[in-house]
């Protein structure tokens, strides 16, 4: 009997000594897991969430390049190879006049670089920009208000504050800008002139205009931001940001310094890595022209680059810093942009559809909803 008992015993402290030692093991892995992983985990599922998104812009930018690629060998052979007999065709014909203007204003380098240049911006600047201008003073035709990416806006423009930018972008056209193209002509004839006689072919001009596009994203996205920093911003960028509402003419209404680094150098740097001919140069040039008008233009024409990227940088700050938005996806400075219906409007309207009509904000969406 004395045996058996304690044989129950001893069976019975087994039976709780393993109990215990399964609560201590529970306890163990339980602490383990509550106390030391939960914290750890947190910032691993967010640093996870980073690579995704991040991924995801990557797959996407990938998925542009790519397809950009097999367009552009799609093209090649079709469409650039017809525009390039047609401009051979021409090619004489403007060949013949480049001669003739060459007769007349003279085959110099020097003064083709620096006052054929500054000549040309100055006019297109002033010739596009003023149509915008007077837009904006008149606040006619009252079919394109219906354009306005900001509606309310400068309508119309205040003249005491439009007199200012004028001053300031003459100022920086001249003062400013000729002296460095001076500086401009020096790099490109010590990195070597090419024949001002001869035009490049058709081929030539389109790589060229491409490297010069994606160079100025580079150039300018980096100095932008950079401008954005807080010293920067104070003492230079916030001149160019008075303007929550853009207008055409305040493309170029900010601080000397900002004018060389931001506006100046990135769309000369194709130029100088190419060492293009004097009239690709010209030609890029307007296009940047008309491009950063559009862009500050406060209007989204239909068949007109979306100028709505950079709107919302003058009213938001600090989304949207580039040109083309590459560089923005790919460091994720325009998450909040593309969270707005500012960001459904930012395509090239195909229709005469206003942008605003096409793409309602969500409040007047429910309004409408709720008249129904
Ligand atoms: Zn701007
Ligand atoms: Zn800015």
């Amino acid at each position: 009997m004395l045996k058996k008992n304690s044989n129950k015993n001893k069976s019975r402290r087994n039976r709780k000594l393993k109990q215990e030692k399964m609560l201590m093991d529970f306890e163990e892995d339980s602490s383990s897991s509550g106390s030391e992983l939960t914290p750890t985990r947190k910032p691993s599922s967010q640093h996870n969430q980073q690579n995704t998104t991040i991924l995801s812009s990557l797959r996407s930018l990938l998925l542009v390049i790519s397809s950009a690629l097999i367009c552009f060998a799609a093209a090649r052979n079709t469409i650039t190879w017809h525009c390039q007999r047609f401009w051979g065709a021409s090619g004489d014909f403007w060949q013949a006049q480049w001669d003739r203007f060459l007769d007349t204003v003279g085959e110099d380098p020097f003064n083709l670089c620096v006052y054929g240049t500054s000549i040309l911006t100055f006019c297109v600047y002033w010739l596009f920009g003023g149509i915008y201008t007077i837009l904006d003073i008149t606040n006619k035709p009252a079919a394109l208000r219906r354009y306005k990416i900001q509606p309310g806006t400068n309508e119309p423009v205040d003249t005491k504050r439009l007199l200012k930018v004028i001053w300031c972008v003459i100022f920086n056209q001249t003062v400013v800008a000729i002296p460095l193209a001076i500086m401009f002509y020096y790099a490109m004839k010590y990195r070597g002139l090419t024949n001002v006689r001869e035009l490049p072919t058709f081929h030539w001009v389109l790589l060229e205009l491409a490297i010069n596009i994606l160079l100025e994203e580079i150039g300018f996205y980096y100095s932008h931001r950079f401008l954005h920093s807080k010293y920067l911003y104070k003492y230079i960028h916030k001149q160019h940001h008075e303007w929550t509402a853009p207008i055409a003419v305040t493309a170029i209404y900010c601080h000397p310094l900002e004018h060389i680094f931001s506006n100046l150098v990135p769309p000369f740097l194709g130029i100088f890595v190419m060492g293009s001919h004097v009239a690709t140069s010209w030609l890029w040039f307007s296009l940047a022209i008309l491009s950063t008008l559009n862009a500050h233009s406060g209007y989204h024409l239909p068949f007109f680059p979306s100028p709505e990227a950079h709107d919302f940088h003058h009213l938001k700050f600090n989304q949207c810093f580039g040109v083309l938005g590459l560089l923005d996806r790919i460091h994720g400075t325009d998450t909040n942009f593309r969270s707005t219906r500012a960001y459904a409007r930012h395509i090239m309207m195909l229709s005469f559809i206003p942008p605003r009509e096409a793409f309602p904000d969500a409040n007047s969406c429910k309004h409408k909803l709720g008249k129904q």
